[in-house]
């Protein structure tokens, strides 16, 4: 090896940020990247996790079913035993079809590499989950929001004139929504399942804590698909989404689908928590009933302005309180939740606590008190 060789290599070659800005696409750079924080011993309330860990019991049943398998061999491709196992453990419709994703992410990706196209739009309501609009730049599609209205429902009359001015390939509406926590009025989604020319992708990643679901619509409206998670039930770590539609539409969105993407750890741990869905479904009831009363604790806070949620998390602001000083001093108190409000509009100085132990939820709780202003 020359020492001389790099340095005089490096001086002949382009400055690199050259030739990024030459190469990657515009659309990409100015993305601002998802960002994660990281939680070091916080009280971690910003992702919509559960928070219960699994009986002892139940996780020495499951690693006993873990040595089982064949760590050596691809996965089963299809997951044709995991897909049986969501359809008997969380009532899909028999005539209806499932597509499996790497978390409910992927699943938003393929769909939207499936239509993408010169022109082609993507539209949601605003605020919505961000991943709509960032995946949708990513593959190359127009992005349009449109704005919700001040009690975070869907603006008819203006989801019907963007529907008529952008015909969208696709539109997601999360049901219910991401951060906001509501259910939208049925009527108004229907409306729009009704006017729209595309894809009409429900998004019910809450559906555990939401008692309410339109997976029964799927039987009479074409342009209809339902997806969900396991994530926020308790098993985020596994990363497993799932679609629901007819089988002329997962048949095309299948094939943008990597070989194997639901590796062979979790295509088996999800079909043993699946057998034990009452453990799962408990959790679910205790956080519904935790989530009620941590609204009504946070509504006795001066100032508080607390949105209802059906979801397993909470948005709220307290008046005469910028949301990024809260944010802060909750965390030198030692918890974490998420910070929505340094932008103007609806959300501003909105944060979004998620339902976590009774115990967790006090010391948010206490935290808060101490961090009004
Ligand atoms: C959390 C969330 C998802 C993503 O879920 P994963 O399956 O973990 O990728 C999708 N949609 C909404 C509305 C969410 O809040």
């Amino acid at each position: 090896m020359n020492n001389n060789n790099s340095s005089r290599d490096a001086s002949a070659a382009p400055e690199i940020s050259a030739l990024v800005s030459q190469w990657i696409r515009p659309e990409i750079r100015e993305i601002a990247a998802y960002h994660v924080p990281d939680p070091g011993k916080l009280v971690k309330l910003d992702a919509m996790e559960n928070p219960y860990p699994w009986p002892d019991a139940l996780r020495e049943e499951w690693l006993a079913q873990l040595k089982t398998v064949a760590i050596n061999r691809y996965p089963d491709p299809s997951a044709g035993e995991l897909k049986s196992a969501l359809r008997g453990a969380l009532a899909i419709p028999d005539n209806q079809d499932i597509l499996l994703g790497n978390g409910s992410d992927e699943l938003i990706q393929m769909i939207a590499m499936a239509v993408a196209g010169p022109g082609r739009v993507v539209l949601a309501p605003e605020p919505s989950f961000v991943m709509y609009r960032m995946i949708a730049l990513m593959v190359g599609m127009r992005y349009v929001g449109v704005s919700l209205t001040d009690d975070f429902n869907l603006d008819s009359n203006a989801m019907l004139a963007a529907v008529k001015q952008h015909k969208p390939a696709l539109i997601f509406l999360a049901y219910p929504n991401n951060p906001t926590g509501n259910l939208f009025d049925q009527n108004a989604v229907l409306a729009v399942v009704q006017a729209s020319p595309g894809l009409v992708v429900v998004d019910e990643a809450y559906f555990p804590f939401a008692g309410s679901t339109l997976i029964d619509w799927l039987q009479r409206y074409p342009n209809l698909l339902v997806m969900r998670t396991v994530s926020k039930m308790g098993l985020a770590g596994l990363r497993l989404g799932y679609l629901v539609g007819n089988e002329q539409w997962l048949q095309h969105i299948d094939k943008t689908r990597l070989p194997y993407n639901i590796n062979v750890l979790t295509q088996l741990s999800a079909q043993f928590a699946l057998q034990h869905i009452g453990v799962f479904d408990a959790q679910t009831r205790q956080i519904c009933k935790d989530r009620e009363l941590l609204y009504q604790q946070l509504r006795r806070i001066d100032g508080a302005e607390v949105f209802p949620s059906q979801a397993n998390f909470i948005l709220f602001r307290i008046a005469g309180c910028a949301a990024q000083d809260i944010f802060e001093r909750l965390k030198s108190r030692g918890v974490l939740i998420k910070n929505l409000g340094n932008q103007p509009g609806l959300l501003k100085d909105c944060l979004r606590v998620t339902v976590g132990t009774a115990q967790e939820n006090q010391r948010f709780l206490q935290a808060l008190r101490e961090s009004i202003c």
